[in-house]
Formats: structure tokens, C-alpha cells, sequence
């Protein structure tokens, strides 16, 4: 990184909704960089199913080269289109750049910004401020496994979940440093030690062992169904939460229900101090794309993790206070109560931009 105000950032609008939300992410990149001299370089890539039908590449060498070695950050808005049943280019393009840039934290906000949007009858927004730690390159997500007799009544399945011990102690330290950073009380691990001894055997050793190295923060255990039942019933108790691959899918949807739905989830995948990338939870959502109806807050509560990433301090604080007044003031879209499209969502997020 040559000066601390120059940044490269790769562009992958991708499929469906991904390409309306990140067009407005962009804006708002564009904005505050004129706003506050920063330089940013941004650089799109032509990556998605409609590159992958026109000439049938995935995530062609040099684009992987170029995000590895040239840029300090990914801006993703989603891959997926019904075009394209088989999963395989977006595999390439997902799992290229999880794995090309080994980024083993997802790391997920699950914060409500508005007391409309909180589901749960007697709680306020300000009970739902929790941010999950997912492991991202591990667990029964890597494919391991196979069948046996397959499509015979004898059939067996199998698929392993693989944890290695860097693995699992990297996210857990990962989740503590970022507690010690934003000043976060508790980190809560959550796994199932008791069902699954062996995999999750180790989560526990891990987590006994890596606290110790962080005594100004609590750190707790929970079984994962006890996780759940606690999101719902006193999600003020939830600060930090760090969890395998699976069990932090599960929980970080039921966290986006949380906070508004999938419109309004941000996310980041992280090696902490590398390149990183950046992309909204929700999907290509094909059944409202190419109608202005995404919502785009996702994705601009995504680009404040961004800016932190690149060491833009406060930059995120600011663009959450801009999402939380767009929501209280009805300048949404309709999934989070609004009348706005998505274009409009954006117009109005940069015209607060100071
Ligand atoms: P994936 O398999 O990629 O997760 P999915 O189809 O399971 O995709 P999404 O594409 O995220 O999930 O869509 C799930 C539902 O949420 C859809 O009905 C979609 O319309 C809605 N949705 C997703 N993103 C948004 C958004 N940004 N704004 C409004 N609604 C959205």
C-alpha cells in the first residue's frame, strides 16, 4: 500500500441484485472519496454469469493474479443467476477468491438499526448489537465425503466436517482481537462438544486455551441450540460470537432476522490485514432482479466494514448512523417498510454523505 490514502479496490458486481446494489455502493465509495481526498482506485471486473456465457470464463487467472497481488480489497455484490444451473463458475469465482486469499473469517454485524424492524415482541433495537465470527474455510463445507451404493436403498452418505487446529484457533483469536479492538466485553464460542466430541473436542481446547491470552475479555461457551434459543429470547446478552462453518450460516440468518432481513445484512470475509472481501449476505435474488427493488443498505453498512478494513476510522460509524436514519425516516426500500427503489435508496444515502 503505497500511501495510506491509496487504495485499490476490485469491483465484482456480479449477478442479478448484486449489480444494483454494488452500482450504488460505488456511488457512495466515489462520493466520500471526493468528499475527503481519499484516492481510491476502483476496478471493475467483468465476472459473472453473463461473462461466463458469453465466453465461458469463471475467474480467469489474471483477474486472480490482479485481486491477489494489486488490490487491498474486494467489493462483491453477489453471484448466482438461474441462466446457469450448474454451480460450477460461481464455485470458481466464491471459493477462488475465499480460498485464493484464504479469508477465514466471515465475519457478520447483526445490529438492528430501527425498533420497526425488530421482530421480537418486547425487545428494542438497541438489544440486538452482536457480531458473529464464522469459520469460512473449514468444516463440513469443504466437500469431503462421498456416497456408497448411491441411489439404492443400501445408499450411504458420509461428509466429514474437517477442523484443523490453526483453523479453528485463528478465527478464535481473530474474534477476541476484534472484541480488544472495539472495545466488545464478551466473546461467546459455540459449537456442540457434547454431540460431536472429537471435531468439536478441539473448538473447546482451543477456545479454553486462546482466552487466556485475553483477560479483559469474558469469554463464554454455548451449545449452538442454547445460541439460538438466546438470540431470541435476550439477544442483549450477545456481543461477540465465534463459530464453526455451519453452525455460523445457520445462526447469522437467524441474525439477519434480527436486524430488518437479508436488505439489511452486511458482511465481510477477512484475513485479518490482508486482502479482503466484502459483500452483502443477501444473494442474487432473482425473482426481484433488474426491478429497482433491492434493497442497497446492505451493502452500504458492507462498504463501511470496508472502509475499517482499510484503516478509514470512523468512516463506518458514520455510514451506520446514514443507514439507521434512512430506515427511521422511510427512505428504504419496501422489505424494510419503505417506497423507494433501490437507485432512489442510493440518491439519498449520498446526498447525507458530509
Ligand atoms: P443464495 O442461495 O445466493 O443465498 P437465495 O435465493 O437463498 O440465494 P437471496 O438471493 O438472498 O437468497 O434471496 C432470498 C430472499 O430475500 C428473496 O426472496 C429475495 O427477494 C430477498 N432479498 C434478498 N436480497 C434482498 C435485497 N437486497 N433487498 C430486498 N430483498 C432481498
Amino acid at each position: 500500500m503505497a500511501d495510506a490514502r491509496t487504495k485499490t479496490i476490485a469491483i465484482i458486481a456480479g449477478d442479478g441484485v448484486g449489480k444494483e446494489v454494488v452500482a450504488q455502493g460505488v456511488r457512495v465509495l466515489e462520493r466520500l472519496s471526493e468528499l475527503r481526498g481519499w484516492s481510491l482506485k476502483l476496478v471493475s471486473l467483468d465476472l459473472g454469469a453473463d461473462r461466463f456465457l458469453r465466453d465461458g470464463a469463471t475467474f480467469p487467472a489474471e483477474d486472480q493474479r490482479f485481486v491477489r497481488e494489486s488490490c487491498d480489497a474486494v467489493l462483491l455484490g453477489a453471484i448466482g443467476d438461474p441462466r446457469v444451473p450448474s454451480l460450477d463458475y460461481a464455485r470458481d469465482i466464491l471459493f477462488g477468491l475465499r480460498f485464493g486469499l484464504d479469508l477465514y473469517c466471515n465475519v457478520r454485524p447483526v445490529q438492528c438499526l430501527d425498533d420497526r424492524l425488530m421482530p421480537i415482541v418486547g425487545k428494542r433495537a438497541s438489544d440486538c448489537d452482536m457480531v458473529v465470527f464464522r469459520e469460512n474455510t473449514e468444516g463440513v463445507y469443504v466437500g469431503v465425503g462421498g456416497n456408497f451404493k448411491k441411489g439404492t436403498p443400501d445408499e450411504v452418505a458420509i461428509t466429514e466436517d474437517l477442523n484443523t487446529r490453526k483453523g479453528v484457533e485463528r478465527v478464535i483469536r481473530a474474534a477476541f482481537e476484534f472484541a480488544v479492538a472495539h472495545g466488545r466485553k464478551r466473546v461467546t464460542m459455540s459449537d456442540k462438544h457434547n454431540a460431536m466430541p472429537h471435531a468439536h473436542g478441539l473448538w473447546k481446547r482451543c477456545f479454553d486455551e486462546v482466552k487466556g491470552d485475553y483477560p479483559g475479555v469474558e469469554a463464554k461457551h454455548m451449545f449452538v441450540d442454547a445460541l439460538c434459543m438466546q438470540m431470541v429470547r435476550a439477544p442483549e446478552t450477545l456481543d461477540v460470537i465465534v463459530t464453526n462453518n455451519l453452525f455460523g450460516d445457520i445462526v447469522t440468518d437467524l441474525g439477519a432476522a434480527l436486524q430488518g432481513g437479508l436488505g439489511m445484512a452486511g458482511s465481510a470475509n477477512v484475513n485479518p490485514g490482508r486482502v479482503s472481501l466484502f459483500e452483502p449476505v443477501h444473494g442474487s435474488a432473482p425473482d426481484i432482479a433488474g426491478k429497482d427493488l433491492a434493497n442497497p443498505l446492505a451493502t452500504v453498512l458492507t462498504i463501511g466494514m470496508l472502509l475499517s478494513h482499510l484503516g478509514f476510522e470512523g468512516e463506518e460509524a458514520k455510514l451506520i448512523e446514514v443507514v439507521r436514519e434512512a430506515v427511521r425516516t422511510g427512505h428504504c426500500t419496501r422489505d424494510v417498510g419503505g417506497e423507494l427503489g433501490t437507485r432512489a435508496v442510493g440518491d439519498w444515502v449520498v446526498s447525507q454523505l458530509r
